[in-house]
C-alpha cells in the first residue's frame, strides 16, 4: 500500500501526487531516483493517486496514534494542487477533527488547473507556504525548470497576490544558499505582495 500521509515531528504530511510542473535542481526526487530511499525515512513514491477518502483513512489511524498532532501539511512528492478536490475535503476532515491546515506549493496550481484557485485555497488552508526560490524569472527558471518557462516566476507571485488579496496567510520560502543580496531582494518581494517570509536551511537538497 502506497503511503499517503507521513508523520515529521506534531505535523502530519499528506502525499497526493508524483506530478509537477517544475524540475527543480534542488528537489528531493533528484535525489530517490530509483525511489527506494524516500524522505525522512519514508518511502514517498505512489504508485497511484489517493482518494480523499483513502487519505482520511490513512490520516484517521496516524491521528488516533499521535494525538499530538495539530497540523494538517499538504505537501508530499509532487506539486499537490494538482488534487485539489481531494485537497479540499482532506482540509475539510482536518479542522473537523481541530487541526490547523498548510500547504506548501509552487504557486503554480492556478495555471495546472486552469481557474483561480486562490479562493478555494483560502478557504480551506490555514498558511500557504509558496516557494518563492528566486527574485526574478530568469534565475527562477534557472533552478525550477517550469513547464511553464520564464512565464512560472510571474504565475506563482500572481497566485500569492490572489491569496493575500483574499486574506490569506501567504509565506514564502527561499533556500539560505542563494545569499544575503537575494535574500534581502526576496524579503522586498515578499513585503510588497503583503506576504511573510522564510528562509530555510539548505538541508538534505531539499526544500519543502
Ligand atoms: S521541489 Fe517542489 S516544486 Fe520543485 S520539482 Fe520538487 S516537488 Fe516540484
Amino acid at each position: 500500500m502506497d503511503r499517503f500521509v507521513y508523520k515529521i515531528g506534531d505535523s502530519l504530511y499528506v502525499n497526493l501526487t508524483n506530478r509537477c510542473s517544475n524540475s527543480c535542481d534542488f528537489c528531493v526526487r533528484n535525489y530517490d531516483v530509483d525511489h527506494k530511499h524516500g524522505y525522512e525515512g519514508y518511502d514517498l513514491w505512489l504508485h497511484s493517486e489517493p482518494s480523499a477518502a483513502q487519505v482520511c483513512e490513512q490520516a484517521s489511524a496516524e491521528l488516533d496514534a499521535h494525538p499530538e498532532i495539530d497540523e494538517v501539511v499538504f505537501c508530499g512528492f509532487g506539486e499537490p494542487t494538482y488534487r485539489m478536490a481531494e485537497i479540499c475535503a482532506v482540509a475539510d476532515f482536518a479542522h473537523a477533527r481541530g487541526l490547523r491546515t498548510r500547504i506548501n506549493t509552487n504557486g503554480q496550481g492556478s495555471e495546472i488547473n486552469d481557474r483561480d484557485i486562490s479562493a478555494d485555497i483560502v478557504d480551506h488552508i490555514d498558511t500557504v507556504g509558496v516557494s518563492l526560490n528566486a527574485t526574478d524569472p530568469d534565475k527562477y527558471d534557472a533552478i525550477c525548470h517550469s513547464v511553464y518557462g520564464k512565464r512560472g516566476f510571474e504565475i506563482m507571485l500572481d497566485f500569492a497576490r490572489a491569496c493575500v488579496a483574499r486574506g490569506g496567510n501567504v509565506v514564502f520560502s527561499v533556500v539560505d544558499i542563494i545569499g544575503d543580496g537575494e535574500i534581502a531582494k526576496a524579503k522586498a518581494i515578499a513585503d510588497s505582495i503583503g506576504a511573510k517570509l522564510r528562509v530555510r536551511k539548505m538541508i538534505d537538497g531539499q526544500d519543502r
